[in-house]
């Protein structure tokens, strides 16, 4: 626990705050549940400490016209090098920190963005915009190639404040770097909310969400951070970026839907306009059991085409309802949720009961529903903190997730188990992998993977390369995409550029050159630097 009156501090390895991470006792557990499902001996190495931990000098100097918000303090430059996939956490707990920033900024406002990037564009300086440092892409990792002198990590988070609220059209102007219990801990004077709730929440920004068109954990209708954004504002490397407030517009392409995705190499998201909810008064939740995985899908098709939007409507498979100790007896189960400021949704519930019934599902009922609803939430949010305890104990495991559409589900779900239970087995000599269901729309839904296996002592690194490698060929192999809601970043890419059209590539790269032509916001995401005599911004 942190002492009395301590400020509270974020792991500088791991997920979350340092004082919830699996202390000694909770990791001899976690050692013999995944012994017990893996075989093996498991013992957990040490955490890492700061001290210890290996990072370059930096090669900048701090420039006076920043030096009022911007430093090149080692454990700064070390907080801010990785995000926190399992490669992330693993080259932490390592203690490598080898591709540090040279220099982190916190600006204090927009003026202090806008001189960030003069300097960088006459100093040949990477920015890399850095919000809840969440990504799990290496989308704020300043892996940037030698064609610049040094990296700058711009950390957006003094930028936290809902600056306005309209209780009229139920919309808020908030900082880009407004956390979710931030932004949320502002709107309740209001009686509103944004109801965005990312599995990362407790730490991710709004201009995170923006910038890697984030998805919450509703399952049906405003999923994605894209359905609530009304405006955005950005300062780029040529002038501010400040779309019209509007309920919608058929003006041409959207000035938002070009933020939305764009990963910090377009500008940088210093506020938006969002559109929000009265906060929910009637919740009425269930959950069925299912003697399969396929017959549960399938109940959840028929309720995502119905037109009745629950706002939980998730299938776990067997191995994840054990995980989140939801079921134990081979089940799969459908979570479902109905939620409403507007007064009771039973009909709904009730409805979308008999369609699951009609496929062989079996309800907990109103009390058994709420307990797996509560095991399954507090799993959802605990689950993170696991993956530095599975670090530490040498455990390679990681998530992926994708989207499709329903008449592709079947071959993509059965492909994608082939091919990863044959690497888990020439990887790591076994494994397991598991499924949920986190979304679904009338006409398809986002399938999310967990795959786990033994580690081999410093081959870990390399055993998790093979496993993303094959999971990502066979997302696009069998028709999905290589993210439904976790972005690109620089790790995606390889896919990325697979599943675009090559013109809209071109267009892409055409934005960019235009923005910033310096090609100093984020390099490496979304679009390469120019290279050799083609031209600035021409990919060939
Ligand atoms: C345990 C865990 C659970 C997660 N669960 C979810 C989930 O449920 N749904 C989901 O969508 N994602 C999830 N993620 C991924 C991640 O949280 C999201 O991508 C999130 O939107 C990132 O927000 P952030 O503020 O942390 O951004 P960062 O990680 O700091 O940055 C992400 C990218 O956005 C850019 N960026 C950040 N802020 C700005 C800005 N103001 N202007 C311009 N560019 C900017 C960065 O350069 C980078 O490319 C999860 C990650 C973890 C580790």
């Amino acid at each position: 626990m942190h002492g009395e009156g301590a400020p509270r501090r974020r792991s500088f390895w791991g997920w979350g705050w340092e004082d919830r991470s699996p202390d000694a006792l909770a990791l001899e557990k976690l050692a013999r549940r995944v012994s017990g499902a893996l075989g093996g001996e498991l013992r957990a190495a040490p955490a890492p400490s700061l001290e210890a931990a290996r990072v370059p000098p930096s090669k900048l100097e701090v420039p006076a016209a920043l030096a009022a918000f911007c430093t090149a303090d080692r454990e700064a430059r070390i907080r801010h090098t990785y995000g926190r996939s399992w490669r992330d956490v693993y080259r932490g707990f390592c203690g490598d920190f080898s591709p540090a920033p040279d220099l982190v900024a916190m600006p204090r406002g927009e003026e202090d963005v806008a001189q960030v990037l003069a300097w960088a564009e006459g100093a040949r300086v990477a920015v890399v915009p850095y919000g809840g440092g969440t990504s799990v892409v290496s989308g704020v990792e300043p892996a940037v190639g030698d064609g610049y002198r040094g990296s700058l990590s711009l950390d957006l988070s003094r930028l936290d404040r809902v600056l306005e609220v309209d209780t009229v059209s139920r919309a808020a102007r908030i900082g880009a770097g407004a956390t979710g219990p931030g932004l949320e801990a502002q709107l309740v004077p209001y009686g509103l909310t944004l109801r965005h709730y990312p599995q990362s929440f407790e730490f991710s920004t709004l201009g995170g969400w923006i910038a890697t068109r984030a998805g919450g954990h509703f399952a049906t209708l405003y999923t994605h951070i894209d359905d609530l954004v009304e405006s955005v504002r950005m300062v780029t490397p040529r002038g501010i970026w400040d779309s019209r407030r509007l309920p919608a517009s058929g003006a041409g392409p959207s000035p938002d839907r070009l933020a939305l995705g764009s990963e910090g190499t377009l500008g940088v998201i210093t506020e938006a306009w969002v559109r929000l909810q009265a906060r929910p008064t009637w919740r009425g939740q269930a959950s069925v059991r299912f003697g399969s995985f396929e017959a549960a899908v399938a109940a959840l098709r028929d309720i995502a085409q119905a037109g009745l939007y629950p706002a939980n409507c998730r299938v776990l498979d067997p191995q994840e309802a054990f995980l989140h100790r939801v079921a134990d007896d081979g089940s799969a189960v459908l979570l479902l949720a109905f939620e409403s400021a507007d007064g009771p949704r039973d009909a709904w519930l009730g409805r979308a009961l008999a369609i699951a019934a009609g496929h062989g599902g079996v309800s907990a009922g109103g009390a058994g529903g709420g307990g797996d609803q509560e095991s399954w939430r507090v799993a959802f949010f605990e689950g993170p903190y696991l993956l530095n305890g599975l670090v530490q104990l040498g455990v390679v495991a990681d998530t992926f997730e994708t989207a499709c559409t329903w008449d592709r589900f079947g071959a993509l779900h059965e492909g994608v188990t082939a091919r990863m239970l044959e690497a888990l087995q020439a990887v790591c000599g076994g494994g397991a992998l598991s499924c949920r269901i986190t979304h679904a729309y009338p006409d398809g839904l986002a399938p999310y993977y967990t795959f786990i296996g033994l580690g081999r002592g410093a081959h870990a690194l390399s055993q998790w390369e093979q496993l993303k490698q094959t999971a990502s060929d066979a997302l696009l192999d069998f028709g999905g995409t290589i993210t439904h809601h976790h972005a690109v970043g620089r790790l995606h890419r390889p896919w990325y550029d697979r599943q675009r059209p090559e013109p809209f590539a071109r267009a892409l790269s055409g934005a960019k050159r235009a923005l910033d032509p310096e090609w100093i916001l984020n390099p490496g995401v979304l679009v390469d630097p120019p290279t050799g005599d083609t031209g600035p911004g021409v990919d060939e």
